[in-house]
């Protein structure tokens, strides 16, 4: 295996598609049983309900929500309950509350002290009202956000699938995402709450990045395929009505900014993958995949499916990262079979995973006399990205929009602010992001898994036309 370069704009020539199919057959049993099997990782607790859209009024008329963007009431009435997309975008199964500070502080009297368990006794332990932010996050921490601890929420009982939701407040919040990427260059004509917010105001800012990879996946069609193919990719391409150009040239980026863009496309193209892989054909109101969901949204974009297996490697690297600190966790779960069974897993995942830089190397980012800078700035750009996820109007995929980001928010985290070899001044991690963490991993695991099985299926179609 040699290392996914992120200093490559696409870089399926080393660390290729086949050698991280090979390894993900690998790891996926793991990495499902991790997150289905164990209550420490199928609980997720964040605020969903209680804040709103800081960045634009997603109430009312507004089209931040579901109810006016796509499926107005109107036309909701007009299909069986089932299949409206508000009932499809609800959350189901038990909702545990989060034990509240007196509870926890009588759990925590009956647990023994940490000085009795020895230096190595892991944050877990030390109970979530704990939950302070680092500089060094790349994530709000969900307190932080609304003073609240929020719920748990059950992974398991809502499943990340196809909702319905949609059209403009959909749009909205990709492009508000996207925007985020066009940093690095100062803009001069922002005023100042721009720049405290973080959001720009140019629609095009984001799309150098794209750009890049556009051309660069184009070049490598022709190559590959010769002229005619490649046009007609090109052209295939040109007809999105999405403000941002995904397929225009441009000249300078660092690698931060084409990390930043690919982690984002990447997670998009996973949400993508699971909805067009769990989809209710609304005729037979079966549950399946649909080839034409996937051949639209990414068979025919393949930068989109070589962003997903970037995230792959990036979430591999992040969570081999943390083999010894897994060693010395204590999950805490109140239950200790379940505690060895996790750990058990875990280990076993850690341990199979390729060790070192083999798979993503991130030492070649944030080198330099800008580095500092462009740290931080990549840090708050990514936190904004955080904050998005409350504009999301459908409560699943806020839920796993809000896991994602939090689970790249880790990995960034890890890859970037730990040390491997001395964890004297790594950073706390705290619960909640080892959950997002390996259930994003499982996410992009299950996506590659859902990629090659579209291809056959659309070989297969193709065979028969
Ligand atoms: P969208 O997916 O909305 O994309 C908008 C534009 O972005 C496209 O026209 C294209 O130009 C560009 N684009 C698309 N994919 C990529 C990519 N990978 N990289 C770069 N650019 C890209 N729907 C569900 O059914 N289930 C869910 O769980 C779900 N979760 C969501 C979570 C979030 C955070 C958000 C914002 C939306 C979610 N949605 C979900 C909605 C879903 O992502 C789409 O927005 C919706 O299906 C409409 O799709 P679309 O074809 O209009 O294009």
């Amino acid at each position: 295996v040699c290392a996914f370069e992120p200093n490559a704009i696409v870089s399926d020539a080393c660390a290729s598609y086949e050698t991280l199919d090979h390894i993900n057959a690998g790891l996926h049993p793991y990495i499902n049983a991790i997150t289905t099997n164990t209550d420490f990782f199928s609980f997720y607790r964040l605020n969903l309900y209680n804040k709103k859209c800081p960045f634009w009024d997603d109430e009312g008329g507004m089209c931040g929500n579901i109810a006016c963007a796509v499926n107005t009431l109107e036309n909701e009435d007009d299909v069986p309950l089932v299949w409206r997309a508000k009932e499809l975008g609800k959350l189901e199964g038990p909702k545990a509350q989060h034990p509240d500070r007196l509870e926890q502080q009588e759990r925590e009297a009956q647990r023994p002290l940490k000085g009795q368990l020895g230096a190595d006794v892991g944050e877990s332990c030390v109970l979530e009202y704990d939950d302070e932010c680092d500089e060094r996050d790349y994530c709000i921490p969900e307190d932080e956000r609304s003073g609240s601890k929020g719920d748990y929420v059950s992974l398991v009982d809502n499943p990340e699938r196809f909702t319905g939701y949609g059209g403009a407040g959909a749009h909205q919040v990709w492009e508000a995402i996207y925007r985020e990427n066009c940093f690095a260059k100062p803009q001069p004509e922002k005023d100042n709450e721009e720049l405290s917010t973080g959001m720009s105001s140019s629609p095009f800012g984001f799309s150098n990045l794209q750009q890049a990879q556009a051309a660069q996946d184009l070049r490598n069609v022709i190559k590959e395929h010769g002229v005619q193919q490649g046009l007609e990719k090109a052209i295939a391409k040109g007809d999105s009505s999405w403000p941002f150009d995904e397929n225009l040239e441009f000249e300078d980026s660092c690698v931060e900014k084409r990390v930043f863009y690919r982690v984002i496309s990447g997670m998009h193209a996973s949400i993508s993958t699971h909805l067009c892989n769990e989809f209710l054909n609304q005729t037979t109101g079966e549950w399946g995949p649909n080839v034409d969901c996937y051949a639209q949204r990414l068979h025919h974009h393949p930068e989109r499916i070589s962003n997903l297996y970037f995230n792959y490697a990036l979430l591999l690297r992040a969570a081999g990262k943390l083999r010894a600190h897994m060693s010395n966790y204590q999950f805490c779960s109140a239950d200790p079979q379940q505690d060895l069974l996790t750990k058990g897993l875990v280990l076993s995942l850690a341990n199979a995973i390729p060790a070192g830089p083999e798979i993503f190397d991130e030492s070649t980012m944030f080198v330099g006399p800008e580095a500092v800078g462009l740290k931080e700035d990549f840090r708050n750009r990514f936190r904004n990205v955080s904050r998005v996820m409350d504009c999301v109007g459908c409560d699943k995929c806020r839920l796993w929009g809000k896991l994602q980001t939090a689970g790249y928010g880790t990995a960034l985290k890890i890859l970037f602010e730990f040390d491997e070899n001395d964890s004297s001044n790594d950073p706390p991690l705290r619960r909640t992001e080892l959950v997002a963490l390996v259930n994003t991993l499982d996410r992009v695991s299950t996506s590659l898994n859902s990629i090659r099985e579209f291809r056959k299926m659309l070989e297969a179609r193709e065979a028969r036309e």
